[in-house]
């Protein structure tokens, strides 16, 4: 008994079957990597025109289109340059913000009096209260102390105003008033 050969219908049925799974997983593939890309360079650049430009390139070269994609695509996204110029900028901000010998410029601390390698004076004592102060400050900004080791901060009586003074137990109190009819005014003393 031969076997019946398959008929046309039968082989082109089978084809269909096989054809219609393979068409629709790789419409999905394409499709997916088309979105990828596209979220990808979205990732990557701001300009509108690169984006659309990818997602088409992969939309009509398809597997090829997104291996060029690949190639040509920028090195870090956003986020990344964006954190890489942060830290560049803290890295440049410690080097600026690292103190020179006056003298030598070679790095200081900031608690030495004198430069170890090239002998500058780079900080004094506070008389009073020993403290470090630059060398231009005239003032201690810890203690108040002046250059002569006095406390030369301004007194409260002397920023008030004069009414305010006059009211006070400052000495200026004790001393009268100059009326204006009043001939008992400092006069210079002829026996002198
Ligand atoms: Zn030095
Ligand atoms: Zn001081």
């Amino acid at each position: 008994m031969p076997i019946p050969l398959p008929s046309l219908s039968d082989i082109s049925t089978a084809i269909t079957l096989l054809v219609i799974p393979v068409a629709a997983w790789g419409a999905a593939l394409w499709f997916g990597l088309i979105i990828w890309t596209f979220k990808d360079v979205r990732a990557r650049s701001r300009d509108p025109f690169a984006q659309i430009l990818a997602a088409f390139m992969v939309g009509v070269l398809t597997a090829p289109g997104w291996l060029i994609y690949l190639m040509l695509r920028p090195r870090e996204t956003l986020a990344e340059a964006y954190e890489r110029a942060l830290e560049e900028e803290a890295l440049l901000q410690e080097i600026e913000e690292k103190a020179a010998c006056p003298g030598c410029s070679r790095p200081i601390q900031d608690d030495w009096k004198i430069c170890p390698h090239c002998h500058t004076r780079l900080r004094k004592d506070c008389p009073d209260c020993g403290r470090l102060l630059e060398l231009q400050w005239n003032l201690c900004p810890y203690c108040g102390s002046g250059p002569g080791g006095g406390v030369s901060m301004p007194t409260v009586e002397s920023e008030l105003p004069p009414d305010r003074q006059d009211a006070g137990p400052s000495p200026a109190v004790d001393r009268p008033e100059p009326s204006p009819g009043d001939d008992s005014a400092p006069t210079p003393d002829p026996s002198l």
